[in-house]
């Protein structure tokens, strides 16, 4: 009875998906172990910033904008060094595990570095794809550093204070830059190309 042969394969299947689901949710029974691997997460998440932020500062064309990515690159490194101090703090070795959403956010900021346009447009949409990733840190940040206070650890937490503010700060840079580097040029284009069109 080939079909009743193919049930109780599937059964097993789902059995076995089951279980290895349940394991995975058993694993993360502690504010401690997702603690760790928030941790891990930016951790691996900075390292990353590491290799992509020379790459934008090398794309940007405004001297402010490439400014600001060079020493949010000196400030990452930073980040990653407290990441290691709060590892020691765990008793635990600075170990990374690999952020797809920061694997994405940067994959798709670099499609944009292969985009041609105008100058001042093509800065502000690396801006765009630059403040996404410091939402993505700001978010986590913030979480590992209730998880810290939550936890008692003191030192951790603030640690982990010191770069969420870099990191807001940062954003907030990025903002204020949107606003200058668009060239009034473009903005007036988009108008003119409004009317033309009828709208
Ligand atoms: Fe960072
Ligand atoms: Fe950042």
């Amino acid at each position: 009875m080939p079909a009743l042969k193919n049930a109780l394969h599937q059964i097993q299947i789902d059995y076995k998906t089951l279980n290895k689901n349940e394991k995975r949710i058993m694993k993360l029974d502690t504010l401690q172990k997702l603690y760790t691997n928030e941790l891990r997460d930016l951790y691996n998440a900075e390292h990353q910033l590491l290799k992509a932020l020379p790459k934008m500062a090398k794309a940007a064309s405004s001297e402010e904008l490439k400014g600001a990515f060079e020493k949010h690159l000196e400030q990452t490194k930073s980040h990653v060094k407290r990441l290691e101090q709060v590892f020691e703090e765990l008793d635990e070795k600075p170990k990374g595990r690999t952020c797809r959403a920061m694997k994405g956010l940067i994959e798709e900021g670099s499609e944009i570095l292969r985009e041609d346009g105008e100058e001042s447009i093509l800065d502000a949409s690396i801006i765009v794809a630059a403040q996404k990733v410091e939402h993505y840190e700001i978010a986590g940040y913030g979480s590992v550093r209730t998880f810290a206070h939550l936890l008692g650890q003191n030192k951790a937490a603030e640690l982990l204070q010191t770069t969420l503010n870099e990191e807001s700060e940062t954003n907030e840079l990025l903002n204020r830059l949107a606003e200058s580097t668009i060239n009034p040029e473009a903005v007036r284009e988009t108008e003119l190309a409004g009317a033309s069109s009828g709208r």
